[in-house]
């Protein structure tokens, strides 16, 4: 049967861009630039433990990619190529091109080109590994340890979308369904904002991807750079289509909601001119929400609500 799935790997068996050796060698080589740094993340998705076996194969491609490219963002790297591991029950041709055309259509768009991988028959289950790799400047990584008291705090674009899109798609609030077509892309086809993360690599100190939640994710920054953190809600930036929605619902899609793929980052505050102008540059909405002190945990002023024990569910970083 190995005929059957090296037919299937020729779904992605895509021309290598000027300066690579992709497909088809012992080996894919890739183009480091001098002075640079290669920046590594690698993710496994598991059937029935991170993806529905009945998801749309072109919406887990591309969101398979997304969670990886999020990730150099993130750490302030220029994508320049990514690796695909699968293993699947059976080698289904339109499973496969659909797959492949998600995967293909974020690849493009934020230039990491898939340069190898491997495909197997699993014996249960579909199972998706992908490295992605990326470059930053030595010294500009965007480090979680990295933040500063007196940084001002960054979000990119807007948040709540997957979280209320999940909920919607559970059934928990039919009232709401007319809200779904608008809010279900956030949830599936997140675009991470990858090069401009890589263009904040010097200008900003810490960042991570949102996919645990704002709180949860600041945290982790927040505990690697032994500070604390002051949030203004209202300087939030929520998703439109959360408009009117309960209080309760609302804060906590943005507060604890995850799979949102958009940055949280840190800088001086004489970086502000700079980090407007960059967003501009890149199409990226950069909203200033706060502020790292000295100290430790995270205060939300002007909440909707008394934040209360719930909205720290997965908040332990502090106790
Ligand atoms: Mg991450």
């Amino acid at each position: 049967m190995a005929g059957e799935f090296e037919l299937i790997g020729r779904h992605f068996n895509w021309p290598a861009p000027q300066g690579y050796l992709g497909v088809g060698d012992d080996c894919a080589l890739l183009p480091v630039a001098t002075g640079h740094r290669l920046a590594v993340t690698t993710d496994l998705l598991v059937e029935g433990c991170h993806f529905f076996p009945d998801v749309d194969p072109e919406t887990l491609g591309h969101k398979a990619l997304a969670v990886n490219v999020s990730d150099l963002g993130a750490m302030g790297a220029r994508p320049i190529g990514c690796v695909l591991g699968l293993s699947l029950p059976r080698a289904d041709d339109a499973w496969l091109a659909a797959f492949a055309r998600g995967f293909r259509a974020l690849a493009d768009a934020v230039n990491c080109p898939l340069v190898g991988g491997d495909t197997t028959r699993s014996p249960s289950g579909v199972i998706i590994s992908v490295t992605a790799m990326g470059e930053v400047p030595v010294g500009s990584a965007l480090k979680r340890s990295a933040a500063r008291p007196g940084d001002d705090l960054w979000v990119t674009g807007v948040l709540g979308g997957a979280h209320v899109a999940l909920e919607l798609l559970q059934g928990r609030h039919p009232q709401y369904d007319d809200r779904l077509d608008a809010l279900q892309p956030c949830l599936e086809r997140p675009i991470p904002p990858v090069a401009f993360g890589a263009a904040l690599a010097g200008h900003a100190h810490a960042a991570i991807d949102i996919s645990d939640g704002l709180l949860q994710d600041l945290g982790h920054i927040l505990k690697a750079s032994a500070c604390g953190a002051d949030i203004d809600f209202g300087l939030l930036p929520v998703h439109p289509a959360l408009e009117g929605l309960p209080p309760e619902l609302v804060q906590s899609a943005v507060l604890n909601g995850g799979d949102v793929y958009q940055l949280c980052f840190t800088a001086a505050p004489d970086m502000r001119e700079t980090i407007t102008d960059l967003a501009g540059q890149y199409g990226v909405s950069a909203s200033r929400v706060g502020r790292i002190r000295a100290g430790t945990g995270i205060h939300v002023g002007n909440s909707l609500l008394p934040l209360g024990a719930d909205s720290y569910a997965g908040f332990d970083h502090f106790g």
